[in-house]
């Protein structure tokens, strides 16, 4: 253990990511040994089941600064980044993706700017190689969503690669939240935030754990975390929908004052009992999803669990 105190703290969260690590670590090091500061690098371990954790250790045997936290399961990579943060001590501490398409490289700027003095310094795609058109559409109306929505201000084509100062960790660490949206969280703390430019290349090797399912979710998350809005909207729908079956009713009671009861209305009254079904099962199911999220919260479960720790 080495006395003299830990300036960078790198975190990679590792989910079966074997074919990618030598070069990740080739790449890296070369990287934090140029700038010549004392350095951690924090991979944990994401209940990967392949040999990713043994790689690691191997990895950890040659270089001590390599250390290792292994989950005790696949948490996902918001909880492992979670963990990363937990047990990081350097005054700067940088996330950053253990595929590749995060340029290593480009630490050498977030560290620049951090000496000038910001506190988040983040890294933001200029460009999106590798990704399907559909993705970059998705991708664009979820931040164009979220950015409308929510109060804090997302920075769109920005992934969880960027500096953070250890006074922004400490402010991380005070949430408990159980739905980690980590990009929200990163920018709700404040602070002095800048971004540098980067373009992010396509996945090194092996693929990618997302679909559009999770992806979706993972959007959900986002705005039901960052947002009240969907639960409000309903209020408004309902004043409106008031507002029509009023002048719907006030046009039948003139209507049968004049030319009397029309029994048929057989179209009319399936066309409302569905419409009206239909709004309060959606109503419904917004409530459901924060419903479901506060459950998450009240069960107060640990966010993650160690199995075993390399090197702290
Ligand atoms: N990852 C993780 N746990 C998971 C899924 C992914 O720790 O359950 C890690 C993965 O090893 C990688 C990073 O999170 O370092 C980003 O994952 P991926 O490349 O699959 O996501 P994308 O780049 O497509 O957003
Ligand atoms: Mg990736």
């Amino acid at each position: 253990m080495s006395t003299n105190p830990v300036v960078l703290s790198i975190i990679v969260p590792v989910y079966n990511e074997e074919s990618n690590l030598d070069y990740l670590f080739q790449r890296l090091e070369s990287v934090v040994q140029n700038l010549n500061l004392s350095y951690e690098i924090i991979c944990v371990n994401d209940g990967s089941q392949d040999n990713s954790l043994q790689d690691l250790i191997v990895h950890h045997q040659r270089n001590s600064a390599i250390k290792i936290i292994n989950l005790s399961r696949n948490f996902g990579k918001e909880i492992a980044l979670t963990a990363g943060l937990d047990y990081a001590r350097g005054q700067a501490v940088i996330p950053i993706d253990s595929d590749l398409q995060d340029p290593p490289e480009l630490i050498l700027d977030l560290v620049a700017k951090w000496k000038e003095g910001y506190d988040v310094v983040y890294a933001t795609r200029r460009s999106r190689q590798g990704e399907t058109a559909l993705k970059k559409l998705t991708a664009f109306l979820f931040y164009r969503v979220i950015g409308k929505m929510s109060k804090i201000s997302i920075p769109p084509n920005t992934g969880d690669f960027r500096l953070l100062d250890r006074r922004v960790v400490e402010a991380i660490k005070l949430m408990p939240e159980r739905t980690r949206f980590m990009k929200g969280l990163f920018s709700w703390v404040g602070y002095r935030q800048t971004s540098v430019l980067f373009d992010r290349d396509p996945r090194l090797s092996g693929k990618t754990t997302w679909n559009y399912w999770k992806l979706w979710n993972f959007a959900l998350d986002g705005i039901f975390t960052f947002s009240s809005i969907p639960l409000k909207v309903w209020s408004y729908m309902g004043l409106l929908i008031s507002c029509l079956a009023l002048l719907y009713i006030v046009f039948l009671i003139v209507r049968i004052s004049i030319i009397g009861i029309e029994v048929p209305g057989y179209a009319s009254t399936i066309v409302a009992v569905l419409f009206l079904g239909g709004i309060q099962l959606i109503s419904l199911g917004v409530i459901g999803e924060y419903l479901g999220r506060i459950y998450d919260e009240v069960k107060q479960r640990p966010l993650y669990l160690v199995r075993d720790i390399y090197g702290f």
